[in-house]
């Protein structure tokens, strides 16, 4: 794919596993939650996991699967403080700031585009400070939609005044990429580094980078070219 910045007015970013380190939610829904659940439950660890893995599954793809509070009443745990005792984890991935200051010079028109809840956005731009980066923020709760959804998008343009044909999405998620190429959404990229605990691997069905700084051009240059 060869990227022409002078073609592209606004940029989409996704949050989690895209900017930031999946690590830290990879490591609080598999680890910590079921930790802090067997503790309050008196069960094991391996029952704890395999109940509330299922229960994770059943609410795959809904506005439920990152919504804090609907956790904290299921589970009868305050999910917010729970993620507070692992704050630590919350990383930006190498290179998303040399990125945001290319975009920022550029003058681009740069959006967070996230399913993440209102409690999780404001810890992790607490901690990270990313946010001054962005013309703005948009929930999929203000939505009302999941980006899995293929509505979505067109849902979007009620919060973003964007072109689908002079438009880049970068996303850790090829479902969401999915719908957005649904929409026409011209530039669609793949971050397959999400986590800095895995081995990075390419879509089949996307143009994929491990880290943006592969769609930062050389000085003097509009354009990139990803293999
Ligand atoms: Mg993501």
């Amino acid at each position: 794919m060869i990227i022409e910045w002078n073609d592209i007015d606004t940029v989409l970013l996704d949050m989690d596993g895209t900017l930031l380190d999946r690590h830290f939610d990879d490591h609080f829904w598999l680890e910590h939650v079921p930790k802090r659940w067997s503790e309050r439950h008196h069960k094991t660890i391996e029952y704890s996991k395999e109940h509330l893995y299922a229960l994770f599954r059943s609410q795959e793809n809904t506005l439920n699967w990152t919504d804090l509070d609907y956790w904290s009443d299921r589970l009868k745990l305050d999910i917010p403080v729970l993620k507070r005792e692992i704050e630590h984890l919350i990383a930006v991935h190498p290179y998303v700031i040399d990125f945001l200051l290319f975009l920022n010079q550029q003058s681009k028109s740069v959006w967070l585009v996230t399913n993440a809840h209102s409690k999780t956005l404001d810890l992790k731009m607490r901690t990270t400070r990313i946010g001054g980066y962005f013309e703005g923020i948009v929930s999929a709760h203000q939505v009302g939609l999941p980006k899995e959804d293929f509505k979505f998008w067109k849902k979007l343009q009620d919060f973003i005044v964007y072109d689908p044909a002079r438009t880049l999405l970068g996303e850790d998620s090829e479902a969401n990429l999915k719908t957005a190429r649904h929409f026409d959404i011209a530039y669609l990229i793949y971050i397959s580094r999400y986590s800095s605990r895995i081995n990075p691997t390419n879509s089949e069905n996307f143009t994929t980078i491990d880290y943006f700084n592969r769609l930062i051009p050389e000085k003097g240059n509009s354009c990139v070219t990803i293999f």
